[in-house]
């Protein structure tokens, strides 16, 4: 079933990246970087914290390391913070940088001790509980970013994905939550292409893309987060994944590719999905499909493809789709169709 009918009933997706937890040291210099365990260090400064960025910038720049350190985001820290006092966790669905200090008092909380730039913030707010504050950013962008320590201070510097990576794509299981899409028994759309997805993360875990996911677990994100997520970071694809049925017929089987008409890189990045999935499916393929109605199609602006894996309506393919070994088949075939697109569609520039 196709996503167009549906309404935007959001339910809270947390997508984490990964939780850092930050080492402190008791000397002037103190850093960390806050990479979750997917992220790779920054190319420029590869294996180099955020503070020993500054400070070679300042050496070599001459640039006031007070100064610049100002530039940036910064929380005043209590002085006896310790290393496993901080986590940081980011929902890049909902924008959201949570910012958890360990061992604080309440007058800690009512101090607000966010300060520095406001860049990219859209609003903070604040809470406690037990001997824990919390800290949420909303930001007005999807950002990675990377934090230090220095002087009781966290500082934290915001980057866009595709200054930190030379690869990044969005990667959306369709439905999810109270929106199942189509179901046959008690089989759920939602759970065949989270299952999918899955396993394609395990494939693209391996390779050099960053990959953005709408979701890895139950949740159901708003066609606008899941749209937007692939807008915001300027993502070079976003690939959607779906399962076909046919209410009024169990004949039509097979693997068709929704696209955008008005976007010939679209057009190209469907074709390559339709013809990837349905021959490591050895499915019929059946080409790709006018899919200019359905929300995140045509509120996307980079190439987007809508990929229906197979018709849960048909018998043969009912049981296919059921089975782990098919669903790793079109892992595999969606894994080929994304490596095929950079090679056809990014070699030489865009
Ligand atoms: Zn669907």
């Amino acid at each position: 079933m196709r996503d167009g009918q549906a309404h935007l009933l959001a339910v809270l997706s947390v997508i984490i990246s990964g939780i850092v937890i930050f080492a402190f040291f008791g000397v002037s210099k103190a850093d960390f970087v806050s990479m979750p365990e997917e992220q790779v260090a920054i190319p420029a400064f590869a294996g180099v914290g955020l503070y020993d960025q500054l400070e070679i910038l300042a050496e070599n720049e001459r640039v006031d390391l007070e100064a610049e350190i100002k530039k940036y985001l910064r929380v005043s820290l209590p002085e006896k913070t310790k290393e496993s006092d901080i986590k940081i966790t980011a929902d890049y669905v909902k924008r959201n940088l949570h910012i958890e200090i360990n061992n604080t008092d309440e007058e800690y909380q009512s101090s607000r001790p966010v300060m520095g730039s406001c860049n990219h913030i859209a609003d903070v707010s604040y809470g406690h509980e037990g001997k824990k504050t919390f800290i949420d950013l909303t930001l007005d962008g999807v950002y990675e970013y990377e934090a230090a320590s220095h002087d009781n201070q966290l500082i934290v510097k915001f980057l866009k994905p595709k200054d930190v990576y030379d690869k990044v794509i969005v990667v959306d299981a369709g439905h999810g939550g109270s929106h199942p899409g189509t179901n046959r028994n008690d089989v759920l759309e939602k759970d065949l292409t989270l299952s999918i997805v899955l396993y394609l993360k395990n494939l693209l875990d391996k390779s050099d893309i960053k990959v953005y996911y709408t979701r890895v677990d139950d949740s159901n994100p708003s066609f606008d987060e899941r749209v937007q997520l692939a807008n915001q970071i300027e993502a070079d694809f976003f690939l959607s994944v779906h399962i076909n049925a046919d209410e009024r017929s169990s004949q039509p089987n097979g693997t068709e590719v929704l696209y955008y008409t008005a976007d010939n890189r679209s057009m190209r990045f469907a074709n390559i999905c339709v013809d990837q999935l349905s021959n490591a499916l050895n499915s019929k393929n059946r080409g790709i499909t006018n899919g200019d109605t359905i929300y995140i199609i045509h509120n996307s602006l980079v190439p987007v493809a809508l990929a229906e894996v197979g018709f849960l309506s048909n018998n043969a393919e009912f049981s296919q789709l059921c089975s782990k070994s098919y669903q790793k088949k079109a892992a595999q075939g969606l894994y080929n169709a994304i490596i095929e697109a950079y090679e056809e569609m990014q070699g030489g520039g865009k």
